[in-house]
């Protein structure tokens, strides 16, 4: 596929609409006002990866990590796996273009109906009927499938047999993936899943509906100018109404002038994620913007846990081949193929979903250097010589647990840098309940939970998540939320009413959330963000549809359906 992106030397003066960050919430924001005939520009930190230029080895993988923490910075700014070590938590998020679909595993999940039923979001979000419209917009681009075959991959079949020590059978996942050859709503040929298991580090055959493969070239096709290596640092009112969105550009050495290229909109989207999005408004308020002071609060790690089941008796295969496959005869299966749902009929808390899911083939040969500071020695060792594909680690699980937390920690600014401040997350009951239910999987088969094998490195004991929440949560009024129902930015003004909004101010991504999901979140976040732009069309005056775009119409790049 040709890249989208195009060189900020062509960033105009003023945009319609500048949205900043492509992930989920950027890629329907980017689409949908493109299609309205906006002229929409997408100003996105990371670099464009097309299929094939994932890491499929260690040292290329090593490249693209970059650790953030109080005393720590290490890798390139424009890494695509971009680790926060915090305190109290740490939080693992993707930079590039199309976000963390880059490198997750697609599973997507609608929350349980109570999650919606919470007096936490305003009523309208339940009443005007618009969520399940976001919802089925959300699930044809992003189209979720349960593989067919998912009951025969090994590592399904060791969860099935773990899950009998609670009585519970794994059925599929539903995953953002193509298992056949399709040409997708954007009018780009998909290759079918091989099956190589490596969708987090990357997916290298192009069957992943990523938002670069989705939502973003469909922005382009409608003329949406999308800018990639642009980190946004605030934005800024101007005496005229319009929005200056002040950026730094990571291509080019900014010799310390980096606050003076900005760029101007009418309207501007903030969808840099949960700390991103958080961290611009934050620093925007530091320059004068007046914004809730509910702003960083609420941040919910969505009872999302990584933890592994090492030592088993049963073959599992949960490393993934890569593409092309650095070994042959392992069908490994996409990264989450079986789930095992426990719902807590009286208490929601108690609901938790555990996936069994892949690590990807790059970071294959970091597995045993990784488990031998638990003691694990001789059995890593074993498999540094036969390869992670035989010996111990071809028996290990990988679990992906995800459920509900307080959604109590806070995102401030410490040295002009988003901070998480949670204190008592170590203690949330949430990760009791889960590692109960995960060593009792472990066990099953013979093997040992593993909660953290990086405990002990710089990683310390802190808990991790994928799943960052919240920060600019919604509300009913300033009091307690960031923005409203249409993801609106509540203007902070004295003697602006609590229910008044910056004009043309929108956060469209996690960190809209009020509380936990306990379910991934890729689809309610699209959702949301699908069910705004209809609000903000509707208050504007403007219309769009969401049709797919016809197999024989040319991309914007010219190349009908290319297979990428
Ligand atoms: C390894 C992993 C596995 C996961 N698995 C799943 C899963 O199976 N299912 C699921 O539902 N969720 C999963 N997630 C979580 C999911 O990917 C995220 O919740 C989702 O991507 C968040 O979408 P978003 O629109 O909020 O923002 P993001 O996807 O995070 O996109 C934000 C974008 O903004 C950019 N940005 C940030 N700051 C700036 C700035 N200052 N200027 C310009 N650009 C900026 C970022 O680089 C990024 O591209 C996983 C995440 C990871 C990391
Ligand atoms: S299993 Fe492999 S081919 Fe299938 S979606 Fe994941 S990375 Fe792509």
């Amino acid at each position: 596929m040709t890249r989208l992106a195009r060189s900020l030397d062509r960033l105009r003066p003023h945009y319609d609409v500048v949205v900043v960050g492509s992930g989920y919430g950027g890629g329907v924001a980017a689409s949908r006002l493109a299609r309205a005939g906006k002229r929409v520009a997408v100003l996105e930190r990371g670099r464009e990866f097309i299929t094939g230029e994932f890491p499929r080895r260690f040292p290329d993988l090593r490249q693209q990590m970059q650790v953030t923490g109080k005393r720590v910075r290490l890798g390139s700014p424009t890494g695509l796996y971009d680790v926060r070590l915090g305190e109290d938590m740490h939080v693992l998020v993707g930079c590039g273009l199309g976000g963390g679909s880059l490198i997750n595993a697609g599973v997507a999940l609608r929350p349980d109906p109570r999650v919606f039923r919470d007096d936490v979001w305003p009523g309208e979000i339940a009443q005007d009927g618009l969520l399940d419209e976001g919802y089925a917009r959300a699930t044809r681009w992003v189209r979720p499938a349960r593989d067919p075959l998912a009951a025969e991959r090994t590592k399904y079949k060791a969860l099935a047999h773990s899950g009998a020590a609670l009585g519970k059978e794994p059925v599929a996942a539903p995953v953002v993936v193509s298992f056949e050859d399709t040409i997708n709503a954007a009018g780009i040929a998909q290759p079918a899943c091989t099956r190589c298991g490596d969708c987090c580090g990357g997916c290298n055959v192009g069957a992943k509906n990523t938002v670069a493969l989705t939502y973003l070239p469909d922005a382009a096709h409608h003329g949406a100018e999308v800018f990639t290596l642009a980190k946004v640092r605030h934005i800024s009112k101007t005496g005229d109404g319009r929005w200056q969105v002040h950026f730094e550009r990571l291509d080019e050495a900014t010799n310390g002038a980096a606050d003076a290229l900005s760029v101007s909109a009418d309207v501007v989207v903030l969808a840099a994620g949960t700390l991103g999005s958080t961290e611009i408004l934050l620093r925007s308020r530091e320059n004068g913007l007046a914004l809730s002071d509910r702003l960083g609060h609420g941040f919910s790690a969505n009872g999302d846990i990584i933890a592994f089941g090492y030592g088993g008796k049963i073959p599992v295969n949960a490393i993934g081949v890569g593409h092309p496959p650095k070994v042959e005869g392992i069908d490994v299966g996409a990264c989450v193929s079986g789930q095992i749902e426990i719902v807590g009929a009286d208490d929601l808390a108690k609901s938790l979903t555990i996936q069994e899911g892949v690590l990807p083939s790059a970071l294959a040969p970091m597995l045993p250097v990784l488990f031998i500071p638990n003691g694990r020695l001789l059995g890593a060792l074993q498999s540094l010589v036969a390869g992670v594909y035989k010996g111990p680690f071809a028996r290990l699980q990988t679990f992906f647990a995800v459920s509900h937390d307080s959604a109590a920690g806070r995102l401030v600014l410490e040295d002009n840098r988003i901070a998480l401040q949670w204190p008592t997350a170590k203690d949330e009951p949430v990760y009791q309940r889960l590692d109960a239910v995960l060593e009792a999987l472990a066990r099953e088969v013979g093997g040992s939970y593993v909660k953290n094998p990086l405990a002990g490195t710089l990683m310390g004991q802190q808990p991790a998540t994928a799943h960052p929440l919240g920060g600019c949560r919604i509300g009913r009024e300033r009091g307690d939320g960031v923005v409203n129902h249409k993801c609106q930015v509540f203007d902070g003004r004295t003697g602006a009413g609590p229910r008044d909004v910056h004009e043309g101010l929108y956060v469209m991504d996690g960190s809209i959330m009020p509380r936990s999901l306990g379910a991934n979140p890729l689809l309610t976040i699209t959702a949301l963000s699908e069910r705004a732009v209809i609000h903000l069309a509707r208050d504007r005056g403007l219309s769009f549809d969401d049709e797919a775009v016809s197999s024989s119409a040319p991309t914007h790049t010219g190349v009908p359906g290319a297979i990428t």
